[in-house]
């Protein structure tokens, strides 16, 4: 590497590897929680007529307010939130991470979690926290993290609700204690809130230090990025401050608008994939040698034979059939897979590819 790149960009970011997404070009992708359905083709045209009222030559509306209007009617956002639009939800993490950041400012989350609260946390230039959840069944160990809060004193602390990678729930009243417990922000992330009955945001205003982090991707709406972030406004205030203008652009705000208006469809759509996810997961279970992992999100942990996910992984994607590979990502998901729940031909053809690699 040249002395000049070596000196000049921070060390944490040089041992970085730049964050894979794998080709799936010609597979069957299982790999990415995308909602596999597409719209039908009257709703696709009414969604081109929409956007032929875009004006690509002006800038998107700063607060995206007919975004904003739309998701406090769909979404169940407590009248008198504030409300924080973000590209993705992972923006909203950046954007939390810029504005808490100050020196000896901590970030806390569990593990195995969503990798992207540390690697915010690291470009931050903040230190993260991970506490350890519980080996046999990914649940929240309590006194592990009240110990590690009352130790690190977190400016925020993250949990997502249901995990990512394991697709559980933590117990709620475990989740009420950390919220209570805790010095700072909790903000409890639901990207996955199509794919389960429980949710926090009932709840918002019980706690003064709760927010409620959502994304429209995992609904079916990947491309467009747009996250959300709800809670006490003048929290969101400052945060919204730490926001790069026009982060929400208008093909985007236009879209999300237009589908919202039509959540019948995605309701639907989120609907099959919760039934192709308990039939997915009963087949899995009586498959000899592997352990699936009870999922309340749309994509199911697997634990494979001792020492076999690699191998399991490429065969299947010889196959023609592309999963994430979590093997070695924490030692808790050693010889993990984890499948997206896709279309019934799809998770078929996954069910068939896994049963002749094994
Ligand atoms: C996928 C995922 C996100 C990211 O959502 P985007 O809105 O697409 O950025 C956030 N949190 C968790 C737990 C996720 O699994």
């Amino acid at each position: 590497m040249s002395k000049l790149i070596e000196r000049l960009i921070r060390p944490e970011i040089q041992a970085l590897a730049a964050y894979h997404v794998p080709d799936a070009s010609g597979l069957i992708k299982l790999d990415a929680m995308e909602n596999p359905y597409g719209w039908p083709a009257g709703l696709r045209r009414q969604w081109l007529e929409a956007l032929q009222e875009v004006r690509l030559n002006r800038y998107p509306d700063p607060h995206g307010t007919e975004i904003q209007s739309a998701l406090r009617e769909f979404m169940d956002i407590p009248d008198g939130k504030g409300l924080l639009l973000g590209n993705g939800s992972d923006e909203l993490i950046q954007m939390l991470a810029l504005a808490v950041a100050q020196p000896g400012a901590r970030i806390l989350s569990v593990e195995p979690g969503f990798v992207m609260y540390r690697m915010i946390a690291l470009f931050a230039g903040m230190a993260y926290v991970g506490v350890r959840l519980r080996a046999e069944d990914f649940s929240l160990d309590l006194s592990s993290v009240l110990a590690a809060m009352e130790k690190e004193q977190p400016a925020v602390v993250f949990l997502a609700y249901p995990n990512n990678p394991t697709g559980n729930l933590f117990d709620a009243d475990a989740v009420a204690r950390v919220i209570e417990a805790a010095p700072g922000l909790v903000v409890i992330d639901e990207a996955y809130a199509p794919f389960t009955d429980r949710s926090f945001m009932p709840r918002l205003g019980d706690w003064p230090n709760l927010m409620i982090m959502r994304t429209v991707s995992k609904m079916g709406l990947a491309g467009l990025r747009l996250g959300y972030l709800t809670g006490p406004s003048d929290w969101l205030a400052e945060i919204d401050k730490a926001r790069l203008p026009y982060n929400i652009n208008v093909l985007t705000q236009a879209s999300t608008a237009f589908a919202l208006r039509h959540r019948d469809v995605l309701d639907e759509q989120t609907r099959r994939i919760r039934e192709e996810r308990s039939r997915l997961y009963d087949e899995l279970s009586g498959l000899d040698g592997i352990h699936p992992y009870p999922s309340e999100a749309n994509f199911v942990l697997v634990r494979m034979p001792d020492g076999r996910a690699r191998e399991i992984f490429e065969s299947m994607k010889r196959a023609g059939v592309l999963v994430k590979n979590l093997d070695g990502a924490h030692p808790l998901l050693d010889d993990c897979l984890r499948v997206t729940v896709g279309r019934p031909e799809e998770n078929a053809a996954f069910l068939a590819a896994l049963e002749s690699s094994l």
